[in-house]
């Protein structure tokens, strides 16, 4: 992800200077972890030879605590004790999480975020995610030899800022430096740039255990970019798993279950889905009776969650601005993608065959080390360049609830934008900066991110004050935010680390919403600045009268007066012609007497001074 700076000219390191990097693709259900070994990345193995480590932690009694395969069995006899899918409830808050379904975890509010109840006490998403990512460093440790200078660690492209900084967080808290956070799609792009050296256009479809991503990359010249992206960090394997446990549920009519069927059902639907991938039947004994679905009653049931990867995959692509046929590879990743019909429908879409030469379980973890590698320093084996892209667009509330957005959607990060503000009101002291995140035009539909006061403005006439603005995106997706006043250098910033995050449903929500309601946000946000306007207007009327009413008569007062709370009466209209009809009226009856102001000023301005002056 993100504009990264790999190369330094005439940098080279002699190979007792090697420093050790790696890259960890931490992943919903299962996480590895690879490293460059003279020049060829590696996924790295365990004792018993095994890449691929379940990301399961079983928290039993006495402390002791099970990580990866050895904990696995505990999900089916100790449910509540073992943290299945833990990426799920990263830098997510309490209520969110609460709408999870089938969550057998018995789940604590504290504060605004959640923590698992379990025979360790209560733990952290980020606590737990961090046992995941010790027993990978341990690993690697073990098998590289020697101290790791830092790790690159894989996220899915969806994830907010929440989540992002829950991810480092877990890192640190297993003693881990995060050299870079980096996209799960362009992490496999890397690898396969790099074996393939192909240039153009291409996308990745990464179908896990628990999330989609799509990415539309650009790779030329050895710079890769990201066009677009897409997903929904709630559609993965374990959606078509529950396919087969309602199949069963319904077929057995089966009634309540206890966690612990529960989780038996669920381990032998997810063993069934696999076999089918190679099989056309598949079959398994449950609570007492035989269960058995075939591979056409399974493709069946599992074409309409495909169907809406495939709906996303079309929205990435028209973000990207290119035309279906300009997409040169399709690169599948993630487990799932070795299911024949998610195969063929992808291939389907785009008309050609799809790749999966590297294993689609590996693919993430090996473009990560690659990345670790050259961010350490090594020397790099090309340039390469790596843009990321924000997800949704980042901006301000500026008046009448408008958002003025100062970063757009698909724009590349990392990424620094300015844009100057002034003040409303004369005398005006303080300016509150409120940034919301989304497509809306009005504040009230998009995600408030923070607000923040910038307080010590000099008191100046409206409009003198001159407040930058500054927004800037990280290589790792977090925003910091800074506003300074020009004139005096006083200053404000925050960075935003949200305390609760926003789902990839919610995310996806905003985006179509922002389709569908364009039409009725032009005419909202035409309404808000025509009734920003009318106040204005009545702003200045009011001051103008207050100093220099005496220059009127009785006849032009009243004028003036009745315009003025016509408009008054009409300033909460829904119809902004009706406002704008007003403001006209009360505009051309204050006509002369802002002409008579203004010479009145010009006159003063003259005053008592010699007439030499003017005549020089
Ligand atoms: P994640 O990135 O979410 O950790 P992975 O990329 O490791 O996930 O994919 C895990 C998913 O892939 C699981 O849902 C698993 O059941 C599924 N999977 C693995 N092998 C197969 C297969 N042969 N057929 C269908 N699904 C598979
Ligand atoms: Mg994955």
């Amino acid at each position: 992800m993100a504009l990264l700076q790999i190369s330094e000219p005439g940098q080279t390191t002699a190979p007792h200077q090697h420093k050790l990097a790696i890259g960890i693709d931490l992943g919903t259900t299962n996480s590895l972890v690879a490293a460059v070994q003279n020049g060829i990345s590696k996924v790295l193995t365990d004792e018993n030879n095994k890449a691929i480590l379940p990301s399961v932690v079983h928290c039993g009694k006495n402390n002791k605590l099970t990580v990866g395969c050895d904990a696995c069995p505990y999900a089916r006899t100790d449910p509540t004790n073992t943290i299945v899918s833990v990426k799920r409830f990263m830098g997510l808050s309490y209520k969110e999480v609460k709408g999870f379904k089938n969550c057998p975890y018995d789940l604590v509010e504290d504060g605004n975020n959640v923590q698992f109840h379990t025979a360790m006490g209560d733990l952290s998403a980020v606590e737990i995610s961090s046992t995941i990512l010790t027993s990978l460093k341990q690993r690697a440790e073990k098998s590289l030899g020697g101290e790791l200078t830092g790790a690159v660690i894989t996220v899915p492209a969806y994830f907010n800022d929440a989540q992002r900084q829950a991810t480092k967080d877990a890192a640190t808290l297993a003693g881990l430096n995060t050299l870079r956070l980096l996209n799960e799609p362009t992490a496999a792009a890397v690898a396969y740039g790099l074996e393939s050296g192909k240039e153009g256009v291409h996308a990745v479809y990464d179908l896990g255990g628990g999330t989609f991503d799509i990415s539309i990359l650009s790779f030329q010249k050895g710079v890769f970019k990201v066009l677009s992206t897409g997903g929904d960090s709630s559609l993965g394997g374990d959606d078509f798993d529950q396919l087969i446990i309602d199949d069963c549920i319904e077929t057995l009519k089966l009634g309540d279950l206890t966690p612990t069927q529960m989780q038996r059902i669920k381990q032998f639907s997810r063993i069934a889905k696999e076999t089918l991938s190679a099989d056309s039947f598949a079959e398994f004994h449950c609570v007492e009776a035989p269960y058995r679905i075939s591979k056409t009653k399974f493709e069946s049931l599992s074409k309409a969650l495909i169907q809406r990867t495939l709906l996303i995959t079309k929205r990435a692509i028209r973000d990207a601005d290119i035309a279906i046929e300009d997409i040169k590879d399709i690169i599948m990743i993630g487990g799932s993608t070795r299911m024949p019909l998610v195969r063929k429908m992808v291939s389907n879409l785009f008309d050609k065959p799809v790749l999966s030469s590297i294993n689609p379980d590996e693919v993430v973890a090996k473009g990560a080390a690659i990345q670790a590698n050259l961010l350490a320093g090594n020397k790099p084996p090309d340039d390469m360049l790596l843009l990321d892209v924000l997800p949704l667009s980042l901006g301000l509330e500026t008046m009448g609830g408008l958002v003025e957005k100062v970063l757009h959607r698909n724009s590349t990060i990392p990424t620094t934008r300015a844009q100057e503000f002034t003040t409303f009101k004369d005398g005006q002291t303080a300016m509150s900066v409120h940034i919301v995140q989304g497509e809306r035009e009005l504040v009230k539909d998009c995600r408030s991110l923070g607000k923040f006061e910038l307080r010590g403005i000099p008191a100046m006439v409206a409009g003198n004050a001159r407040i930058r603005v500054e927004f800037q995106v990280d290589a790792d997706g977090l925003l910091s935010v800074s506003a300074t006043e020009q004139t005096s250098g006083v200053k404000a910033d925050v960075t935003i680390k949200p305390s609760y995050g926003l789902s990839d449903s919610e995310m996806e929500k905003m985006l179509k919403d922002s389709i569908v309601f364009a039409q009725d946000d032009v005419k909202a946000r035409q309404l808000h600045e025509t009734q920003v306007e009318a106040h204005r207007t009545i702003e200045a009327i009011d001051y103008a009268l207050a100093k220099d009413k005496s220059m009127l008569d009785e006849a032009m007062l009243n004028d003036i007066l009745d315009a003025r709370s016509q408009l008054e009466a009409v300033i909460n209209d829904k119809d902004d012609k009706v406002i704008q009809d007003k403001i006209n009226n009360l505009e051309s009856s204050s006509a002369k007497f802002v002409e008579m102001r203004m010479n009145n000023t010009i006159a003063k301005a003259m005053q008592g001074r010699n007439v030499k002056e003017f005549e020089e």
